[in-house]
């Protein structure tokens, strides 16, 4: 790679789950450096000790690989951690304060309240700018704001103004000498040579002062990009306690990573064509930053699952078994291991891909297999029951699978006949059917489990709903 390859960063603070908003904000920075050749930078800003935990560092990273963001793929460098670099932290500002752009002040904030309530302001008016004072006890860093505007270029805003006169003189070290995040990351950024910084649109009103603190220290800023939120239906910003924002969780339901990268890319974003759902390959040959829309995505849960259905079509069926076996074969399931039978759910599949949207809807459309017994609820039995004939055309059924052939093809006439015997519709006959061998009144095709299920156990679970129905 040469020496001015692009250098992109991911730069999350390990505080909780790992967001959606900053799974899309990597995939950008992914994307692009993979594509122009560069590197993907992966920092963990770990200086916030009373809300980092390392367990939220290793589902970042477990989160990443999974959407294939890691350390095999030669763009990938890191993970760095912020709290290794303080001391480059303070000595970047210390460094700020012999060149004179900061200098140290020793109000305290009720000082500050009252100063700026005597001036009718607000804010820190600048008091101590020339009183030369060095460092000492309490005393906190601040930077100097130069007068003038301080324009921000940025790739999905375009240039946005700020007037320095709106910008207080910031501080960069508190008073027990610890340096301030603006700074740390500042630091980090300049340290790692990253020329591109790809961030949520909320770090944008920081930005300014961040652009000053590049130039103060002799560098040219980075290129920005600030990517807008996603909001939920309301059009309110996602948020951990309103919203199901956890990549982890979304992953636990089986939704497929190939679809939760392809989902998020088509927020605030379209491939060209008429369809959003593409290779991977395409979105990365063609997403540009500059083609963002500036405002909120909405971060549509039911569009989510549409495209993992989707995507779940797709598979091989080889992949949709081995997909689905990570969930029928967890500590999760309904029913004791040693009785998941793989190749009963071999031969059930195919119907069952073609009909769920996420992968943990394939656990109730196969635990009648598994269980010992049906997982029957009182409102389905009491409602597929609920007919005069509903019992007596089930009696009829189970006559008929005593002496038939025992499979699919037969056990499909058998219950025609007596459909016909009854003038009643397939559907409808197959209500006590269906609670009688499944416990539910929806899942996939009939025909199949009941011959996979054997006649024994096809007839023991009829007598048993029949005996309930007689109660
Ligand atoms: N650590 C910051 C965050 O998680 C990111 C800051 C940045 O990207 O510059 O919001």
């Amino acid at each position: 790679m040469s020496t001015d390859a692009p250098r992109y960063r991911f730069a999350p603070s390990p505080t909780g789950y790992f967001h959606v908003g900053g799974a899309r904000t990597a995939l950008y920075n992914w994307i692009l450096a993979v594509r122009q050749g560069g590197t993907f930078v992966l920092r963990i800003e770990d200086t916030d000790e009373s809300r980092n935990q390392p367990q939220w560092t290793q589902g970042i990273i477990d989160a990443l690989a999974w959407l294939g963001i890691d350390s095999t793929d030669p763009h990938f460098e890191g993970p760095y951690f912020q709290s290794a670099n303080a001391a480059e932290h303070v000595a970047a500002a210390e460094r700020l304060f012999a060149s004179g752009h900061a200098y140290y002040c020793d109000l305290t904030s009720e000082q500050i309240q009252e100063r700026a309530k005597q001036t009718g302001t607000t804010g820190y008016d600048g008091y101590s700018r020339d009183r030369g004072l060095g460092p000492g006890e309490g005393r906190v860093l601040r930077f100097r704001v130069p007068e003038g505007h301080t324009i921000v270029k940025d790739l999905v805003r375009g240039d946005v103004d700020f007037d320095n006169a709106t910008i207080e003189d910031f501080v960069l070290l508190r008073g027990n000498g610890t340096p301030v995040f603006l700074l740390a990351n500042v630091v980090d950024d300049i340290l790692m040579r990253i020329s591109h910084v790809v961030r949520a649109e909320e770090h944008l009103p920081n930005t300014p002062k961040q652009q000053m603190l590049w130039d103060a220290l002799g560098h040219g800023a980075p290129q920005w990009a600030h990517v807008p939120v996603l909001v939920n239906e309301q059009r309110k910003k996602l948020s951990k306690r309103r919203d199901k924002v956890a990549v982890e969780q979304y992953r636990e339901e089986g939704i497929l990573a190939d679809a939760m990268r392809n989902y998020l890319m088509t927020l605030g974003w379209a491939p060209a064509g008429d369809t959003e759902i593409v290779e991977w390959q395409s979105i990365v040959e063609s997403f540009r930053l500059e083609d963002v829309n500036h405002s909120p995505a909405f971060f549509d849960v039911k569009k989510l699952q549409a495209f993992n259905g989707e995507y779940i079509r797709l598979m091989s069926i080889e992949q949709f078994v081995e997909q689905a076996e990570v969930i029928l074969m967890s500590p999760g399931v309904p029913w004791p291991a040693d009785r998941y039978r793989p190749e009963m759910f071999r031969a059930m599949a195919p119907l069952v891909q073609t009909r769920v949207a996420v992968m943990a809807e394939v656990v109730p459309m196969v635990d009648f297999l598994f269980l010992a017994e049906p997982p029957t609820d009182d409102a389905s039995f009491t409602k597929a029951f609920s007919g005069d004939v509903a019992a007596s055309t089930l009696e009829e059924i189970a006559v008929e699978f005593e002496s038939i052939t025992w499979n699919v093809e037969q056990i499909k006439s058998a219950v025609e006949a007596v459909g016909e015997r009854h003038g009643i519709k397939l559907g409808k006959l197959q209500a006590p059917l269906r609670v009688a061998v499944t416990g539910r009144s929806v899942g996939p095709p009939l025909f199949e489990p009941i011959e996979l299920l054997g006649r024994d156990e096809t007839l023991r679970r009829i007598r048993l709903a029949l005996a309930r129905a007689r109660r």
